[in-house]
C-alpha cells in the first residue's frame, strides 16, 4: 500500500530492485488520487460574492438545498491533476501504438491547425446556412473525395462512428428492401467479424447467421453459397478482413448476394491497406462505412470524436438520412426534412445536427495534402509495415495463417504453449517495455490471438526496436522466466486490474468512504 491506500505492483519483485517511495510517486511518475479524493469544503477556484441573502427563488421551490458535491479545489490542484492524468495516457504521438484493427494513425498537425480555424472550429450547428456556406461547401468537398475514393455515387455523413455507421447502412439497407414489399429476417456475418457488425444487426431486429471460416482465414465461398436464400438481407464483410487477410473471392461474394435479392454491406474500417488501390464500389458494394478516425487519421480513443460516414451504392443512395447537403445555385443548401427532397427517400434522421464537423475538417485536410498517391502509398506503407513485422516474427511466434498478410499481422498464442505465459501476460510485459500492447483475443477465430497494426507512418528504426523488444520477450517466456511477465506490469502507475469487474460492476459515481479506516483497507 502506498501513502494513499491504494495497491502497489501486487507485491511483485519489481526487476530493479526499486524502493517503495514515500510519496507514492515514481520519480517524475506522479501518483494521482482522485480529483474528488483532493478536494476539500470551503476550496473554490474563484472568488464569488456572497449571494444576496434577500433573492427570491423563481425555480418553485425545485433548487437544491444541500451541497452539490463539486470536490474543493484551487485552480493550480485542477491544473495539476489533470496535467498529471494526461501525461499517465499513452498516444501516437508517443511511441508505437499497434493495436490492431483500431489504425492508430499519426494525425498530422496541419489537420490540427485547419480545424482550429474559427470559420470551422467556431461556428454552431444552428447558424443560418447563409453563414456558414464554407463549412458546407468543405463538407460537400469531403463528400466529393470519399465517393470518388470509393466508387460509390453516394454518402451519409453524419454517423457519428463504424458502428453508428454500419447502423446507417443496415437501416437503408432494410428501407430498400422495404420499398420494394420485401420483407427479409437474415444478417449473415462472418466468425471472424468485429463484434459491432452481429451487434448492429441484431440491433435492428435480424437474425445473425455465422459464415463459417476456411483454413486460411477467409470465407467458405461454398459454405456462404448454401446459407443465401431469399430471407437473407445482406452480408457483413470485412475486407480486408478482421485476421488481416484480403478476402480474395470478394466479387462472387457480392455477386451471389446479388443474385440472391441481398445487400453488401462491408466493413470499411479496414479501408486503410486498400485505398488508392482498390475501390470497392468496382467490387460490388452497396453500403461501407469508412471511418475517418482510422483511416484518414483523426484523432480517436482518448483524443477525440470518431466519425463513419456511409458510402452507399446507387440502389441505396436515395435512402440516405437527413440531413444532407446540396449544391443550390452558386451556393449549398442543407436538406433538413423530407420537403426539401428531390426524388430522394430518406429513411429519416440519425443525429441532432450534421456529424462531427472537426473531423470532416481534418479528414479532408489529410486527403488535400496527401493527395492521390500519398494516399495510395499511406495504404502501400501500412501494408509494408505489417507484412516486415510478420516476416521478421515468424520465426519465433506463431503466424496464424500462412502468406502475407495486408495492414495487420495476426498470431496466436502457439509459441507460448508450455511455457505458462498467456497472451494477457504477454502484453502486460509490453507495457514494462514502453509499448502499447497489440489488440489482444481479438480476431476469436484464432486461440490467444495477437493483432499487430504498425501503421505506416513507423520508421524502419522504430520497427526494427519492436521487433528486438517482441523477440527478447518470445526468447525470455521461452526460457521460462515467468515471473517477468505474471507480474507485468512492474513500470505502470497500477499493475494488475480486475478488467472484467471494471467492465461489468463499472463504478461511475464517486462515493465519499464511510469511515477513513475501512478507505485505507
Ligand atoms: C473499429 C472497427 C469497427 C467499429 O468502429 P468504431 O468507429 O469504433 O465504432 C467496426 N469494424 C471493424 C473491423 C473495426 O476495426
Amino acid at each position: 500500500m502506498n501513502r494513499q491506500g491504494r495497491p502497489t505492483s501486487a507485491g511483485a519483485p519489481s526487476p530493479s530492485a526499486a524502493p517503495e517511495t514515500f510519496s507514492g510517486n515514481k520519480g517524475l511518475e506522479q501518483d494521482e488520487p482522485l480529483l474528488f479524493e483532493i478536494g476539500r469544503d470551503g476550496i473554490c477556484g474563484v472568488d464569488l460574492p456572497a449571494p444576496d441573502k434577500g433573492i427570491v427563488s423563481r425555480l418553485g421551490g425545485l433548487e437544491r438545498d444541500g451541497a452539490i458535491g463539486l470536490p474543493g479545489v484551487s485552480e493550480p490542484e485542477v491544473v495539476r491533476h489533470f496535467v498529471r492524468l494526461s501525461q499517465k495516457n499513452y498516444a501516437i504521438d508517443l511511441g508505437v501504438y499497434p493495436l490492431g484493427s483500431c489504425t492508430m494513425k499519426h494525425n498530422p498537425r496541419l489537420n490540427e491547425k485547419m480545424a482550429r480555424l474559427p470559420g470551422f472550429g467556431d461556428i454552431h450547428p444552428l447558424q443560418p446556412v447563409s453563414t456558414v456556406q464554407g463549412a458546407l461547401e468543405l463538407m460537400e468537398e469531403l463528400a466529393h473525395w470519399l465517393t470518388t475514393i470509393t466508387s460509390m455515387p453516394g454518402v451519409a455523413l453524419s454517423p457519428k462512428a463504424g458502428a453508428h455507421g454500419e447502423l446507417c447502412g443496415l437501416i437503408a439497407i432494410r428501407a430498400a428492401l422495404e420499398a420494394k414489399g420485401d420483407k427479409r429476417s437474415r444478417v449473415l456475418v462472418p466468425e471472424s467479424a468485429h463484434g459491432t457488425n452481429p451487434a448492429t444487426a441484431a440491433a435492428i431486429g435480424y437474425e445473425v447467421d455465422e459464415i463459417p471460416a476456411t483454413a486460411d482465414g477467409r470465407v467458405d465461398l461454398a459454405a456462404y453459397r448454401e446459407k443465401l436464400g431469399p430471407d437473407v438481407a445482406a452480408i457483413m464483410l470485412t475486407n480486408p478482413n478482421t485476421c488481416g487477410l484480403f478476402e480474395r473471392d470478394i466479387i462472387e461474394i457480392a455477386e451471389a448476394t446479388h443474385d440472391a435479392g441481398g445487400y453488401f454491406y462491408c466493413d470499411g474500417a479496414n479501408l486503410n491497406a486498400i485505398m488508392g488501390r482498390v475501390r470497392p464500389g468496382d467490387l460490388g458494394v452497396d453500403a461501407m462505412h469508412i471511418n475517418l478516425h482510422k483511416t484518414f487519421s483523426t484523432p480517436h480513443g482518448g483524443g477525440g470524436p470518431g466519425a463513419g460516414p456511409v458510402v452507399l451504392s446507387e440502389a441505396l443512395a436515395p435512402f440516405a438520412p437527413l440531413p444532407f447537403v446540396r449544391r443550390a445555385g452558386d451556393g449549398f443548401e442543407l436538406v433538413e426534412d423530407e420537403s426539401q427532397t428531390k426524388g430522394e427517400n430518406p429513411f429519416g434522421r440519425l443525429v441532432a445536427f450534421h456529424g462531427q464537423m472537426g473531423m470532416f475538417v481534418r479528414a479532408l485536410s489529410y486527403m488535400m495534402s496527401h493527395g492521390g498517391d500519398g494516399l495510395r502509398q499511406a495504404a502501400e506503407d501500412a501494408v509494408l509495415n505489417a507484412n516486415y513485422i510478420l516476416a521478421s516474427l515468424k520465426d519465433v511466434m506463431s503466424a496464424s495463417f500462412e502468406g502475407p498478410c495486408m495492414h495487420e499481422a495476426l498470431f496466436d498464442d502457439k509459441f507460448l504453449d508450455g511455457t505458462g505465459v498467456t497472451t494477457l501476460d504477454f502484453a502486460k510485459a509490453m507495457i514494462d517495455e514502453g509499448y502499447h500492447p497489440m489488440t489482444m483475443y481479438f480476431p476469436l477465430v484464432v486461440h490467444g490471438a495477437m493483432l499487430i497494426e504498425p501503421t505506416e507512418s513507423e520508421s524502419k528504426e522504430s520497427l526494427d526496436r519492436f521487433i528486438r523488444t517482441m523477440r527478447g520477450l518470445t526468447e525470455q517466456a521461452k526460457a521460462g522466466d515467468k515471473t517477468r511477465f505474471e507480474g507485468a506490469p512492474y513500470f505502470a502507475p497500477r499493475a494488475r486490474l480486475d478488467e472484467t469487474g471494471a467492465a461489468r460492476k463499472p463504478v461511475l459515481r464517486y462515493t465519499q468512504p464511510q469511515q477513513p479506516a475501512e478507505a485505507a483497507e
